[in-house]
Order: C-alpha cells, then sequence, then structure tokens
C-alpha cells in the first residue's frame, strides 16, 4: 500500500491497542485520517485541526452521519468537530483528548511554530499519547527525483539522529517516555538507512492529576469550529 495508508493504519492500529475515547488530529488537512478512525467503535470524540480552512472543508461532508447510522443507531456516541487553528495556539477545545496524532505535520511548521508546538501539545493537551511521523532524510537517496526536500512546502527534513534527539529532549521536558518506528522499509542491505517515515510514540509517564487540570486558567478560544457532527 502507499506510504500514507500505512501511516494511517500505524496510527488505527495504535487506537485498536490503546483504545482511545478521545481523539485529535492535529494537520488533519482532507480529514482522510479522521474518516477512517471514525469506524473505530471505542473512539466517542474526534477532534481534526488545520490551519487551512479550505483543505479540511474540501471532504468534511464525509464525516456527516449516513442515513444508516440514523436508522441503526449504534450504541456509542460519537461527535466528531472540526476546528482551524494552529499548533502554535493553545485553545481549551484540545483539553482533555487521551491521544493526540500529528501525521507528517511538523515538518511543515516555520521555526517559530515548531518551537511552540511542544508546549502545546505535551504541555497544554497533555494527553497520554502522541504519535509523530516526518519523513527520514536519510531514506531520500534511495527516492527518484527528490531535489532538496520530499515536498515544496516542507521547512526541514530530520535524520533519524536529528528527530530523535528533538523527541528525547521534548519528552524530556514534559515527562513522556518516547519510542521510535516507522513505515516504509528500506530495501534488504540498507537498513542503517532506516524507515521512509520516522514515527515516534511519547507515552506520558504519569497520570493527570485533578490538580494539574484544575490549574488550567479559563481561557479563551482562539480556533474556529467549522464542522461538527453528533451521531
Ligand atoms: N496529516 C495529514 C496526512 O497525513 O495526510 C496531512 C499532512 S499535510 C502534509 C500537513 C498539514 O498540516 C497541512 O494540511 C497543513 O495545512 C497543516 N498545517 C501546517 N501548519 C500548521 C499549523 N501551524 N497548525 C495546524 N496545521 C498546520
Amino acid at each position: 500500500p502507499p506510504l500514507y495508508k500505512q501511516r494511517y493504519q500505524f496510527v488505527k492500529d495504535l487506537v485498536e491497542k490503546y483504545k482511545p475515547k478521545k481523539v485529535a488530529d492535529l494537520g488533519c488537512a482532507d480529514c482522510r485520517l479522521l474518516w477512517m478512525l471514525k469506524f473505530c467503535s471505542c473512539i466517542e470524540v474526534l477532534a481534526g485541526l488545520d490551519i487551512c480552512a479550505n483543505v479540511m472543508k474540501e471532504k468534511m461532508h464525509t464525516l456527516s452521519p449516513l442515513p444508516v447510522d440514523y436508522l441503526q443507531p449504534s450504541e456509542r456516541s460519537l461527535t466528531v468537530t472540526l476546528h482551524h487553528g494552529s499548533v502554535a495556539h493553545k485553545d481549551p477545545c484540545m483539553l482533555g483528548f487521551d491521544l493526540v496524532t500529528c501525521i507528517e505535520l511538523i515538518e511543515h511548521l516555520e521555526e517559530s511554530e515548531l518551537k511552540k508546538f511542544p508546549e502545546v501539545v505535551f504541555g497544554f493537551m497533555a494527553p497520554s499519547i502522541v504519535v509523530i511521523s516526518t519523513p527520514n532524510s536519510e531514506f531520500n537517496s534511495l527516492l527518484p527525483r527528490v531535489m532538496l526536500y520530499r515536498h515544496p512546502d516542507h521547512k526541514f527534513e530530520w535524520s533519524q539522529a536529528q528527530f530523535q534527539s528533538w523527541a528525547l529532549e521534548t519528552a524530556r521536558c514534559y515527562d513522556y517516555s518516547v519510542e521510535f518506528t516507522g513505515v516504509g522499509h528500506p530495501p534488504t542491505g540498507m537498513e542503517k538507512v532506516g524507515f521512509c517515515t520516522q514515527i515516534g510514540v511519547f507515552v506520558r509517564k504519569y497520570p493527570q492529576t485533578g490538580e494539574s487540570l484544575q490549574a488550567e486558567k479559563p481561557m479563551e478560544a482562539v480556533y474556529k469550529t467549522v464542522f461538527k457532527a453528533v451521531y
């Protein structure tokens, strides 16, 4: 299967393993991953966030309930919401999630946004699990026609060492553990190159205390809700 499907399948497998009830996809683009996740029966709240409202709106109708959902309502409740905003900003609508996914997002962030990203995702949202995927630059020599980066909008592409040192430092700072894996295997004999897409799975070390939750000051909403469906 194409690489993006392997990434989505990786997230789906993670959902089957940890059974999160509330999942947020940051940089959700055309909502394809959200659409796949809506079939995971453990999920009761799904949220997407993207800085580009147009790309989100393209296929957001696919997240609406179908006639069958009304005719044969399922036992579980499901709410799907899409927000327009940036991962560089905190918004209270992003609190309380169990799993936060950032698939091929960080390499699109400007330096100033990337700097704020850990505090927003790990410090503020502080879900039990965060999954981050990004291209592995060491794999590029095996790809045809890669100029500097795989995509003109990429602000950087990291080697395994660069991604791992950023991830380990972030994990240390916010009390998470992190494990590295990926999708897209290198050819036999070239294993040192690593996966085509590198993935870090972060798990929060300590349960969130009521105290730290209450410590959140009431704050203003900065994201704009562009879609909401209740099943
Ligand atoms: N996650 C999707 C996937 O794997 O198919 C889409 C990845 S796409 C390569 C990156 C997305 O991140 C784009 O839709 C872009 O608009 C979004 N993005 C870029 N900067 C962002 C920011 N600061 N906050 C939220 N989303 C952002």
